[in-house]
This record gives C-alpha cells, sequence and structure tokens, in this order.
C-alpha cells in the first residue's frame, strides 16, 4: 500500500511542524517544491483562494454552506448565479433561487432534465432505466446544463444534488467557475459522508462493496 496523506497521523503539514512530518518518500510537503505550488495559482485562482479562505474564516462554524456560498459570490463580485439542479432537487432549487434573489443576485437555472434528449442517445434501454415501468426516459443533461448557463452569462455556477458522474460532465464543460451546494445521496438522505462515519460499524460492508455487486473479475 503507498503511503498518501490519507493515512499520515499528524497532519503536520497544517502547523508546519516540519520534524513530525513523515520521511521525504511520502510527505508532499518535504518532497514537492513549494515554490511549484505557488506558481500553479493564476490571478483569478489567487482571486478565488483569497475569497474562499476569507468566507471560511469570517463565518467559521457559523455560516451555513448556502451563507458561505452566497458571501463568496458577494466577495468575488459576481452578479449573476447559475444553479445546475436535478429534477429531485426541484423545492431545493427553487428555495435556493429565492434566497439568492433575496439577496440581490440574478439567478439562472437549468434542470438535469432540460434538452429532453431520451436515453437511448446513450445507449441506455428500458432494463437500465431508474423507474422500470417508463417505456421512455429522458437522460440527463450535465454537459448541457453547463454549457447553457456559462453561455447565459452566469459569473459562478452551484451544483445542487445532481447524481455520481454527471456533477463530473457539469463541472467539465462548465466556462465559469462551480461550486457545489450538495451531491446526491438517495440513501443517505444527500449526506454521502454517512458512509464513511458508519463504515467501521453499520456499513461495513462499504469495504467489499466492488467484489460484492462485481465480482472479482478483473
Ligand atoms: S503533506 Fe506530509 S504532513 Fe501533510 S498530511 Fe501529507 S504526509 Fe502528512
Amino acid at each position: 500500500m503507498k503511503f498518501t496523506c490519507a493515512d499520515c497521523p499528524s497532519k503536520a503539514c497544517e502547523d508546519l511542524e516540519y520534524g513530525k512530518m513523515p520521511n521525504e518518500a511520502s510527505c508532499i510537503t518535504k518532497k514537492v517544491d513549494q515554490e511549484w505550488f505557488k506558481s500553479l495559482y493564476g490571478e483569478e485562482d489567487l482571486k478565488i483562494a483569497h475569497n474562499a479562505a476569507k468566507v471560511e474564516g469570517d463565518g467559521y462554524c457559523r455560516w451555513t454552506r448556502v451563507e458561505e456560498t452566497m458571501a463568496f459570490a458577494h466577495n468575488m463580485g459576481y452578479k449573476k448565479i447559475g444553479i445546475g439542479f436535478c429534477t429531485g432537487f426541484s423545492r431545493e432549487a427553487a428555495t435556493f433561487a429565492k434566497i439568492l434573489r433575496s439577496n440581490g443576485f440574478e439567478v439562472e437555472a437549468a434542470s438535469c432534465k432540460c434538452g429532453s434528449v431520451t436515453k437511448d442517445f446513450i445507449d441506455i434501454h428500458k432494463d437500465h432505466y431508474a423507474n422500470k415501468k417508463r417505456d421512455i426516459e429522458v437522460m440527463c443533461n450535465p454537459a448541457g446544463q453547463a454549457e447553457y448557463l456559462s453561455a447565459q452569462g452566469c459569473d459562478l455556477l452551484v451544483v445542487v444534488g445532481l447524481c455520481v458522474g454527471h456533477d463530473t460532465l457539469f463541472i467539465k464543460h462548465s466556462k465559469v467557475p462551480v461550486t457545489v451546494l450538495t451531491g446526491k445521496d438517495r440513501a443517505l438522505a444527500h449526506n454521502p459522508v454517512g458512509a464513511l462515519y458508519l463504515a467501521d460499524s453499520y456499513l461495513k460492508r462499504v469495504y467489499t462493496f466492488i467484489k460484492d455487486n462485481f465480482g472479482d473479475e478483473e
């Protein structure tokens, strides 16, 4: 097993405690020149990083993620927010839009089913439909959501409840910065880290999920 930051007991990089960091072969802080990290941040990245850190500090443990999202957008000077939501989150998207408007933001929104492209386009047929009673099922269209919202002049796109993989395409296709209000987890009331909290008790199954569900084949 390759040692990674996830396995590091000290997390000493947080407090600049070089003596407590693992050896050079394992520790990114020791292995990689700090100047290289700094060189990654262009002008917009520095502005985003500055304002993200400002929001983190200013609302620490007080502001909800909804409030942090608005504070970040406000600090960045973003005026128009694009909501990319799952139709299963229609109520939440409507409430979020209302809150954003009430705080002076202009809102655009695109539902995941926008465009009404059917699933045969992605070679998914009835046996793999989410609702097997349907004869035809519309695919989620995350590339379309992100490209449409970007083309409307949104300054920031916010993911609201998109599925795993659909969020991947949404982020890939966005032409403007993206943040995530929430992901989707149908089994855990959209609280995916619940599986991590319960991994060593009621949800031990997660450790053998691939083998149990997909067999042993490579
Ligand atoms: S960078 Fe080094 S000290 Fe920080 S978590 Fe990774 S291994 Fe640990």
